[in-house]
Order: structure tokens, then C-alpha cells, then sequence
């Protein structure tokens, strides 16, 4: 009771609101400050145990010195100035140290205890200040409200100090400051409570107070700036560690050599559209790069990254910044797209494919990396984010299986067929292993005369579980796997190995896939099979299709010249079946033309269709290129094939594709008698 009297009839309340602020203010920096004690490290808690130190220290002191200013005891007041600058230190040192205790080891009992040598410091700096506070009267002091008034300061101040570390979110982070407020308040106004004045007979009161008043502005002008620096340090500190956070975050989320978005902020910003009133205009594209191996096998990683950066740049910019793009690794890239309507995909789509077909310019040279892209709309390809992102990865691998085709949109029959090709590739991967591959031999003999002039070889894969799987099947999987290089390389040098037993003169052809024949090595790995097997380059045949050539012309042209000059022969295959087999013809220099089986089909159904045959072998004829008919299957078709005086000729008539063995079996030459052969066994040896 005595303490509200105390307050309410001995002060003013204008110092007392001015004390109050003061003493708020410095709390709460005091606690932040505090706060960064207990985490900092090394000499950094000594800094900022200084900083709080001062902090604290001048808002304990002028919170004081303000109050006692609106303290009106009735009679003439002077101050002792040594004691009042002494009280000053005594309230920073013991700050210091109480911070100090408090933040030596992170221990809750020393983080108690610094608090509670606050508290006393609190009471050490307010008694100090009472003693410069001279009045002309009879002084007696209360012993029970001293001891009170130190109960209360050392009981907030510990608790204040020891909880401000761990509360310091929501409203919870106020109650530290709260509870230092509350030790400063109570320790002040019960221990003013003790202290009692008698006035002097005669002495007139109040006649200091101008004087009085300039001086408490004063001090909360300075108390003020000292808490404004700690306040500034604070908040230097706490845009440094944003920042770094910041910086942190930036590093979680983005793909550092690109500065893209990662996989997560992909996911996270898909959540959030698919969570948005905009969900409805929203597409998954899923993107992968057609050649970027080889430009990291032929031109090095550094080109490689260079075309990463170079295409990231260009997604992020692609049309207008519009969409959402993300590197998922490698070169898989993925884009939120922000529509719906599958009309405006086509076109934007079509767009986005354009921009990877820009070549990229490293130093001298300039790569096209080429992209294959998967489409799934939301919500008919997938009501939630994994389904979306899934079938938009379907579509992409079937876009990348078809050579002709980069883009797909997904549709429902997708998922199955390429979940199983998927299993497929997977056990692709391990039939070389495995030893479940083998190659066949399908004998190539001159027509006119039944004389085997090579054989063709062709890929096998018994597969453990499913029996043979055909190359129709398996072959495009292992070129859309990025197994293909492996494959080729396994039936090329098998192929020649076997070749290179084989009766001289005869030839060996193996099919080359479209993806080979991009990889800018192939001359080099032909020329080292060679080498290694000891079959002589004449000996060797290498069998294209058109689709492998058209994708990229030039590229596809130096490889071919590169093959010739090892003096290896190069065959068109499936001729007929391709785009623009004329212009095909007049580019690239081939030494020999396989006519499709579907030329000799026609063969024996339709005399019309003799013509077609005819113009192909007159056409061929004067380019000067040789032609080999591919499937012969009866008797007729080769004695027509003989009339129009086709070169050379292969199916199931002259032999089917058997194991290794079948070149000493043939011997040197076949003879079909006039009879159309049983299927089973079509040939006789000569
Ligand atoms: P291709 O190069 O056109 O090979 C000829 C295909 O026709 C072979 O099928 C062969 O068995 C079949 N064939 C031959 N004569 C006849 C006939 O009289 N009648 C019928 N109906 N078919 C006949 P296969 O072995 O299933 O190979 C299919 C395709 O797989 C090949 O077509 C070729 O494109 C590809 N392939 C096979 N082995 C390899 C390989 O080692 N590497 C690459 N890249 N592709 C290969
Ligand atoms: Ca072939
Ligand atoms: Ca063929």
C-alpha cells in the first residue's frame, strides 16, 4: 500500500510515463541483446555482452534518475555527483557481468543465477543512487521494504533472464522483458517506499524543479542515444543474418549451377498453384535434353555446363518469364506452365521446344542440344502434384523413344506400355552382364549367281523370364536409356571378332542406331574395333537408316565421310520406308541400298508393282550404287529380282538369321532350287 501512495502522491507522473518508457524501451533491447549472448561464439559474446552491458546498464540508470528527478519529497533536493556517475558504472559493470555469468555456458542454472546478480545490480545501482540524493530533511530507511524490494529485483531478474533464450517466438518473447520491466519497477518504487523524509522546520520545497526537469530531458536524451546505438547494432546484425538466411535459402532451393529452382521449390511451387484459385491453368512440362551427353563426351564438361547455363537462361526467360521453370538435375529440366487449354500448349509447347534447338555458342563451336518434351495437364493427367509430375515424365521418355517425334502430350495408355518398358530397361541394363545377349547371322548372297558375298549381323536378347525379346522391341528402349552406345559397341566388336574367322572375303554389316551415329567417337571406336580384332576395314559394313541420317545432316554426313576413310563400306537400310530417299541418296555417299522387304512383297501380288522394284534398281543404277533386296521369301520374287538384274539379295528364302556357326554351314554360295522352300529350312547349301 505504502509502495502506491509512494508512487501516486510522491511523484510526477510525467517523469514517472518518461521512466516507464525509458525502462521499456531498454528492456526490450536489453533481452535481444541478451539473446545474442547466449548464441554467439567466441569473442563475439564478449561484444555483445558489452553491448548489452551498456544497454543495460544506462536504461537501469537514467529509468532511475528520471523517476527520482519527478520525486517530490517535499523538500530541497541535491545530487552528489560522484555517487551518481559512480551508481552509473556500478549498473553497467554489474550488467556486464551478470550477462556474462548468464551466457558463460549455456547452462539454464548459470542463465538463472546471471539474472539473479541482475537483479542485484538493479539494487546495488538504485541504493547507490539514493545515497547522491542529498535532501534537506531527517532520512530513515524501512528494512522490511529494502528487503523486499531486493526478493523482488533478484526474483524477476532471474526469471527474466533465464527464460528470454528459449521463449522467444509469439507473444512469448515478450514476457522476458516483461518480467525485467517488472524487476526494475518493483525494486524501484518498494525500495522508495523505504525510504522516508522528514522535511527540516522551514525549508520551502520545490524550488529546484526547472532545473530538475532540464536535467531529466537531458538524461533521457542521452539514455536514449545510448540505447539508440544498441538498437542500431542490433538491427545491422539482424539484416546481416537475413541475409546470410536468405542466402542460405537461396542455396536450398536453387540448382547452384544454374541458379534455377531445384527440385523442391519445383515441388513447393506446384503445391501452391495446385492449392490456388488457378489450379485449373496449370500444365507439367518435362523436359530432357536429346544430345547433351555427347556434348560432354566429346567437347568436355565445361562446354556442357556452358550449354546448361545458356538454356536455363532461356527457359527463365521463355515467353516473357510467364511459367515456372526448374532444373531437376542433369539434364532434366521441368515447367509449371500457366495454362490449361490444350490449344495454347500445343503452340506454347512448340515454342519451347524451339528454344533448345537454338545452338549454344561454346567458345568456337556451337552445340544444338535439342530437347524431348512430355506434357500433362491438370486436372485430366493427374489430381495431384506426383501423379501430374509422373505422367509428364511418361510422355517426355515416350517422346524420347520415337526418333521422329520430340514432343508428346500424355494420355492414359501411356502409363501402362511404359511402365513396362521401363521394367524392360531395367533388366536391359544387365542382360551384356548377364551374357543373355547373342548374335545372329543372316547370309547376303549376289543373286545372279547364289555366291555369299556377307552376312548380316543381328542382335539377340534371351531374356531370363520372357524368352526372347525382338530388336524391334529392346532396341528402341536401349536408345532411349542411353544404352544404345553400350549395345552398339558390344555387337561391333562381337561382330567383327566373329567376322574375323570367318573365309576371306566375306563382309560382316552391323545396323547402327540414329543415336550412334551423333556420338562424335563412332569413327574413332570403328577404327579401334578394327584394330583390335584384326578384321581388315573392307571387311566391314555399316547399315543405315534414313531416320538416323536426317536428324542432323551435316553432323551425320562427317561422321559418314570419317567411317569411308577407314576404308569401311556404308549401306542405306530399309530403303523405300524413308521420308525423302532420293535426296537422302544424292547427299550422303553410300555404297550400297537395301531395298525394303515391303519393295519384294509387292513382288508377288501385284505385276503393277514391278515397276516401282524397276525404278528403284533403274535409279540406283545411275547413281552407280549397288542394290541388295531386303526379305526375299519365295522363289518368284527372286527370279524376278534376277530378271531385273538386282544385285544382291537376303531373307528367309536364302537363309534365315542363325547362330555364328550358320558360315561354315553355307559354305561359299546358295542355290535355290525352283520349288518355294518350307520356311523352316528355305536353303541349300551349294
Ligand atoms: P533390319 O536391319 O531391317 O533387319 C532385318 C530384319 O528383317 C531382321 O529382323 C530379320 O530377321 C528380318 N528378316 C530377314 N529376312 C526376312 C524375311 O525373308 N522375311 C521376314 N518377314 N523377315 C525377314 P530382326 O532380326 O528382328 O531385326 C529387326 C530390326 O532390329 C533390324 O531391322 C534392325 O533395324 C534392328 N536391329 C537388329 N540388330 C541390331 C543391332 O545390332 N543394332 C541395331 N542398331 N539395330 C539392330
Ligand atoms: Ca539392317
Ligand atoms: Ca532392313
Amino acid at each position: 500500500m505504502r509502495v502506491i501512495t509512494c508512487l501516486f502522491t510522491e511523484h510526477n507522473l510525467w517523469f514517472v510515463l518518461l521512466a516507464a518508457i525509458m525502462c521499456v524501451v531498454g528492456a526490450t533491447i536489453t533481452i535481444r541483446l541478451y539473446r545474442l549472448v547466449v548464441s554467439a561464439q567466441g569473442s563475439a559474446r564478449l561484444g555483445w555482452a558489452f553491448l548489452a552491458a551498456v544497454c543495460a546498464g544506462s536504461a537501469i540508470w537514467t529509468t532511475h534518475f528520471i523517476a527520482m528527478l519527478g520525486y517530490e519529497p517535499g523538500v530541497p533536493v541535491r545530487l552528489d555527483s560522484g555517487l551518481t556517475i559512480a551508481s552509473g558504472l556500478i549498473a553497467i559493470a554489474g550488467s556486464g557481468a551478470a550477462f556474462l555469468i548468464a551466457g558463460i555456458h549455456r547452462s539454464r542454472i548459470m542463465q538463472a543465477l546471471g539474472g539473479a546478480a541482475f537483479g542485484l545490480t538493479v539494487a546495488a545501482m538504485h541504493f547507490t543512487g539514493m545515497f547522491a540524493y542529498r535532501v534537506d530533511g531527517i532520512v530513515t530507511w524501512d528494512m522490511n521494504y529494502i528487503a523486499a524490494s531486493l526478493i523482488l529485483s533478484v526474483a524477476f531478474g532471474a526469471a527474466a533472464l533465464y527464460v528470454a533464450p528459449n521463449w522467444n517466438g509469439g507473444w512469448r518473447a515478450m514476457v522476458p522483458a516483461f518480467l525485467l520491466v517488472a524487476g526494475i519497477v518493483s525494486l524501484h518504487f518498494t525500495g522508495m517506499a523505504a525510504f522516508l523524509v522528514e522535511p527540516l522546520a522551514g525549508i520551502e520545497p520545490g524550488a529546484q524543479s526547472p532545473a530538475f526537469t532540464a536535467m531529466a530531458i537531458a538524461v533521457a536524451i542521452a539514455g536514449f542515444l545510448i540505447l539508440g546505438t544498441g538498437v542500431a547494432t542490433y538491427l545491422i546484425e539482424q539484416r546481416m543474418r537475413e541475409a546470410s538466411e536468405d542466402k542460405l535459402r537461396h542455396m536450398a532451393l536453387h540448382d547452384p549451377l544454374t541458379s534455377l529452382p531445384n527440385r523442391t521449390s519445383f515441388y513447393a511451387r506446384l503445391d501452391a498453384r495446385l492449392d490456388g484459385p488457378q489450379a485449373g491453368e496449370t500444365a507439367v512440362a518435362a523436359i530432357d535434353l536429346n544430345r547433351f551427353k555427347e556434348i560432354n563426351d566429346s567437347w568436355g564438361h565445361a562446354a556442357g555446363d556452358q550449354v546448361l547455363i545458356a538454356l536455363a537462361e532461356r527457359l527463365r526467360k521463355f515467353d516473357g518469364g510467364r511459367h515456372f521453370a526448374a532444373r531437376l538435375g542433369g539434364d532434366e529440366f521441368c515447367m509449371i506452365l500457366k495454362t490449361g487449354d490444350e490449344r495454347e500448349l500445343q503452340d506454347l509447347v512448340q515454342a519451347l521446344e524451339g528454344e533448345f534447338n537454338q545452338p549454344v555458342q561454346c567458345g568456337a563451336l556451337e552445340a544444338t542440344a535439342g530437347a524431348s518434351i512430355g506434357v500433362a495437364i491438370y486436372p485430366r493427367d493427374g489430381e495431384v502434384r506426383d501423379t501430374l509430375v509422373r505422367n509428364a515424365d511418361l510422355a517426355m521418355y515416350k517422346a524420347k523413344a520415337d526418333p521422329l517425334t520430340t514432343i508428346c502430350f500424355y494420355n492414359s495408355e501411356l502409363g501402362d506400355a511404359v511402365r513396362e518398358r521401363r521394367a524392360l530397361a531395367h533388366d536391359l541394363r544387365q542382360a551384356i552382364e548377364n551374357n543373355e545377349l547373342s548374335l545372329h547371322y543372316q547370309v547376303q548372297t549376289s543373286i545372279e549367281t547364289g555366291e555369299i558375298r556377307g552376312y548380316e549381323a543381328l542382335l539377340r536378347w534371351r531374356h531370363p523370364v520372357r524368352g526372347n525379346i525382338p530388336p524391334v522391341q529392346f532396341i528402341p528402349l536401349a536408345e532411349a536409356n542411353g544404352l544404345i552406345l553400350q549395345l552398339g559397341d558390344w555387337v561391333l566388336r562381337r561382330a567383327c571378332l566373329d567376322a574375323a574367322a570367318w573365309p576371306e572375303g566375306l563382309k560382316v554389316a552391323v545396323n547402327l542406331s540414329a543415336i550412334q551415329l551423333t556420338h562424335i567417337g563412332l569413327p574413332q571406336q570403328i577404327h579401334q574395333v578394327l584394330i583390335e580384332t584384326g578384321l581388315p576395314p573392307a571387311r566391314l559394313e555399316i547399315e543405315l537408316t534414313e531416320t538416323a541420317l536426317i536428324k542432323d545432316k551435316a553432323q551425320s554426313l562427317h561422321i559418314m565421310r570419317q567411317i569411308k576413310a577407314l576404308g569401311v563400306s556404308i549401306a542405306l537400310d530399309d530403303f523405300g520406308t524413308g521420308y525423302s530417299s532420293l535426296d537422302t541418296l544424292r547427299a550422303f555417299p553410300f555404297d550400297k541400298i537395301k531395298m525394303d522387304k515391303s519393295f519384294t512383297d509387292e513382288l508377288k501380288t501385284d505385276q503393277r508393282s514391278l515397276a516401282v522394284v524397276r525404278a528403284v534398281l533403274a535409279l540406283a543404277k545411275s547413281l552407280g550404287i549397288p542394290v541388295l533386296a531386303e526379305g526375299i521369301e519365295t522363289v518368284e520374287q527372286l527370279e524376278l529380282l534376277r530378271l531385273e538384274h538386282c544385285d544382291e539379295g537376303q531373307g528367309y528364302l536364302l537363309g534365315r538369321p542363325a547362330p555364328k556357326d550358320v558360315v561354315n554351314r553355307l559354305g561359299t554360295r546358295i542355290e535355290v532350287s525352283g520349288a518355294a522352300p518350307a520356311a523352316s529350312a528355305p536353303a541349300r547349301r551349294a
